[in-house]
């Protein structure tokens, strides 16, 4: 029995993951460890370099030279990437897009996996990402599988990027949302899929409190449970 205690949040995309697992994190003082911010330096890597998604030697040469780190400022997380803080380069639908379509690659992935494992056994972490209660951390303390209607996806990013200033569509936005699950649930390394474990949570009709108090009320269960 390890003394640090995981929990896994899994989810597609847009589905406030990485907002409720940062609150989280706040509330239990736990590290959260954003693992799409680590698929995004690698696809911001490629692109840089003008690799192909679809080209698997390439992808295997040019991950070998992309050294992905995290480090932590005021509790906030920061990726880098061959030593340089991408973490502000890294939001854009482009590298959103390219992350989906270059985590299909076993070598990507066997690298960063390698790195969230060991981040995982020498801190209390909530972790999000796709593949995190299936493969990443099998024996988490929770896992939570966070979902909501792609409509309420597309709303809540569409608001978000108006909110910015920036120019979109809310039915490109929507389009994308449906062909990135598309290709996450159904790449043939560490699909995105419910943990036969993990706690389904539906937010469509929940207010990002709602999630957060009910997943600290499953955690302190899950603590009741292991003392
Ligand atoms: O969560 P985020 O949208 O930042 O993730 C970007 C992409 O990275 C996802 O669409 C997915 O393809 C990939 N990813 C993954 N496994 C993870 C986290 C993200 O394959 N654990």
């Amino acid at each position: 029995m390890t003394n640090v205690y995981n929990i896994a949040i899994d989810g597609p995309a847009g589905a406030g993951k990485s907002t409720i697992a940062r609150a989280v994190a706040e509330k239990l003082n736990f590290v959260y460890v954003d693992t799409g911010a680590m698929y995004r330096a690698m696809a911001l890597h490629f692109l840089r370099n003008g690799i192909s998604a679809s080209d698997e030697a390439d992808i295997s040469l040019a991950a070998g030279n992309a050294n992905v780190t995290l480090s932590y400022e005021n509790g906030v997380q920061q990726v880098i990437l061959n030593g340089e803080n991408v973490s502000g380069l890294i939001r854009s639908e482009e590298v959103g897009t390219m992350a989906s379509a270059v985590s299909v690659h076993l070598m990507v992935r066997e690298k960063l996996v390698e790195l969230q494992k060991e981040l995982a056994s020498r801190e209390n972490v909530i972790m999000d990402g796709r593949d995190i209660g299936t493969c990443v951390l099998p024996d988490a303390d929770l896992k939570i599988y966070l979902t909501a209607s792609s409509q309420v996806r597309a709303k809540r990013r569409y608001s978000e990027l108006k909110e910015k200033g920036q120019e979109c569509s809310l039915e490109e936005i929507e389009q994308d949302i449906i062909r990135r699950d598309y290709q996450d649930m159904n790449r043939e390394h560490s699909p995105l899929k419910q943990a036969e474990d993990a706690v389904l949570l539906d937010s469509s009709d929940m207010t990002a409190k709602e999630v957060i108090d009910r997943i600290l009320m499953l955690f302190k269960d899950k603590l009741k449970e292991r003392s």
